[in-house]
């Protein structure tokens, strides 16, 4: 029953979509690093909305206390 048992313990790689271990999140080396990049830009841009958020609080705040 070994097939049937890889068949349905399986995961998708988070970057390329094909059958990889269920231990692993990728397949392989490179979308392994491509993982980790993504996950670098996204906290980019995480904190990028977050400086924003501030910026238009700030505007704002200027705003009530000189309109
Ligand atoms: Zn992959």
């Amino acid at each position: 029953m070994a097939l049937v048992k890889s068949i349905v313990q399986h995961k998708h790689c988070a970057v390329c979509k094909k059958v990889c271990p269920v231990e692993r999140d990728t397949c392989s080396k490179e979308c392994e690093e491509e993982l980790k990049k993504g996950i670098k830009k996204r906290k980019f841009y995480y904190y990028l909305l977050w400086a924003m958020m501030a910026v238009f609080i700030a505007i704002m705040l200027i705003s009530i206390k000189f309109g």
